[in-house]
């Protein structure tokens, strides 16, 4: 191990030598002696010595407090004061050099040795602190992320350069101000402004993390999509000392997010169109077939056609081309809404008398089928509504009701005026094969068909134009089915339609 080398300043002569040689004995090396204040400085420059042990009262003008800390000014070097002298001036004005020690005359080699290994061991710790904090410095300034610090009450205590750039506000500025001050946070849904993390952090003690969707309004006033963490700074475990509050810029991100959406939505639109094409061709073909088939057979037959035969090729014709018009009139229907140009027509309408003539209408179209039994449970049902998107609703959902209920079964149809809450509750209930679980959520996407209904035809529309027509009401539609069991779907209408009502 190399020899610590030591200077010793002791204004006498044959105490500094004895010191010198319990030095040399104790296995350390002397570089030299001064007994003033200058000589100290100038050996201490020169030698660069590991330690100087420096006696108070000194020759000349210079006492060894003031050459100690003149040596310290040029010298990163500990300084162990030698003295006689334990008062309280002394040891106050000794304090202001930052001493590593104090030996008290007359000392023992012992007492010398335990004082020098831990002045130099305090010495090294604070070169070491010291280091590291100019490491974490370095780092926090030249960090590209921000990074606000704060006392334990909230109180500014350190703003690094990535921080200043993103807030506006400088360091300077912002030590010793209240950090809500420096930190305001807005959610960009809602537009309120956030409770400060700081606070967040002081109150439940842990690290905390910003919703998304989350702005910085900066000093002047602008917004900055950031992303957040804030930390405790604890002094000892459930002390806390302070917070950290680390965030970073989300604008680039952010846009990119914004314009991966819209791809995404373009894509989607683009994925749609191709699968209405093909559907709705796909659709269009059997009734076509069907009307093909049926006219060459009338041909083929001529003269032997039955009137029995010929009725039936009818009647085929006309089912294929109404259901033709039927797809004709669901297309359009999208088209129109999905140009915005879905209106809502309100006028003024008896809802139990328009719900009965629908329902004498729809059993004359669908004769076959499952009874409906319509119930009105409200003596005023008077309301404001557009009939041709109501006609839209029902016809849609009691075709449903039929279509996936077996002949013998019985569909409700009910309606309840709710005068209290201003709205019409409309219920569609059936025995029929029922929606399972997994399919329920995304019945209202176009051309969506649960998986139970492979064999019975349907486009997968219907449930689309009846949620349009119930959202240009602002009302509400919900679904409560099991497979195998039966489905209800509820309908809730405003009475009124807002905008028509003065
Ligand atoms: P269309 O466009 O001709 O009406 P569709 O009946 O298949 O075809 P929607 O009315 O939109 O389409 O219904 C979507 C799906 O929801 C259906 O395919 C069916 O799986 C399910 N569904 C709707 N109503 C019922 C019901 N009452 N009972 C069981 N399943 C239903
Ligand atoms: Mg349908």
């Amino acid at each position: 191990m190399e020899q610590v080398r030591i200077l010793v300043v002791e204004d006498e002569v044959i105490v500094a030598r004895t010191i010198a040689n319990q030095l040399n004995q104790l296995g350390y090396t002397v570089i030299g002696t001064a007994s003033s204040g200058q000589v100290a400085i100038a050996k201490a420059l020169e030698g660069k010595p590991e330690l100087v042990l420096m006696d108070v009262i000194l020759k000349g003008e210079m006492d060894g407090i003031t050459a100690a800390s003149q040596i310290r000014e040029q010298l990163d070097v500990p300084v162990i004061f030698l003295t006689a002298y334990g008062d309280d001036n002394t040891v106050q004005r000794a304090k202001t050099t930052q001493p590593f020690g104090y030996v008290i005359k007359p000392f023992t080699p012992k007492d010398l040795r335990i004082a020098i290994e831990i002045g130099l061991l305090k010495h090294a710790l604070e070169r070491d602190l010291r280091e590291n904090r100019d490491r974490l410095a370095t780092l926090l300034n030249s960090m590209s992320d921000a990074v606000i610090a704060t006392n334990e009450q909230g109180i500014v205590t350190f703003v690094n350069p990535a921080a200043e750039a993103l807030t506006g506000w400088k360091q300077a500025d912002a030590l010793g101000k209240d950090v809500s001050k420096i930190f305001q946070l807005v959610d960009e849904v809602t537009e309120t402004s956030l409770e400060n993390p700081v606070a967040k952090v002081l109150r439940e003690r842990q690290v905390i993390y910003l919703n998304d969707f989350t702005s910085l309004i900066t000093k002047n006033g602008s917004r900055v999509p950031i992303g957040d963490s804030a930390s405790p700074i604890m002094r000892q475990p459930g002390q806390i000392n302070g917070v950290v509050v680390v965030f970073w810029d989300l604008s680039e991100r952010r846009q990119a997010q914004l314009l991966e959406q819209a791809l995404h939505k373009e894509r989607e639109v683009n994925q749609l169109k191709s699968l209405f094409i093909s559907t709705v061709s796909h659709e269009f073909r059997n009734p076509l077939s069907v009307i093909q088939s049926s006219v060459e057979l009338i041909e083929l037959q001529g003269e032997n056609l039955t009137i029995e035969k010929r009725k039936t090729y009818l009647k085929r014709i006309n089912s294929a081309v109404q259901s033709m018009k039927q797809l004709m009139e669901d297309v359009l229907f999208m088209g129109k809404s999905d140009a915005g140009k879905l209106e809502c027509h309100p006028s003024f309408l008896n809802l139990q008398e328009f719900c009965q003539e629908l329902l004498a209408e729809f059993t004359t179209i669908n004769p076959r089928g499952a009874e409906i039994i319509f119930k009105c449970h409200s003596d005023r049902t008077e309301a404001c509504m557009d009939e041709q998107l109501l006609r839209y609703i029902f016809t849609n959902l009691l075709n449903n009701a039929v279509k996936y209920s077996p002949a013998s079964g019985n569909i409700l149809f009910d309606l309840t005026c709710d005068l209290i809450d201003k709205v019409a509750i409309f219920r569609i209930q059936d025995h029929g094969i029922g929606i399972p679980e997994a399919d329920q959520t995304r019945l209202f996407e176009s051309f969506y068909r649960a998986s139970n209904v492979q064999s019975i035809p349907g486009t997968g529309l219907g449930l689309v134009i009846v949620k349009k027509c119930v959202e240009a009401h602002q009302g509400q539609i919900s679904i409560n089915s099991q497979a195998g069991v039966g489905s209800t779907f509820t309908i809730t209408l405003p009475l009124n339609y807002p905008n028509k009502i003065k």
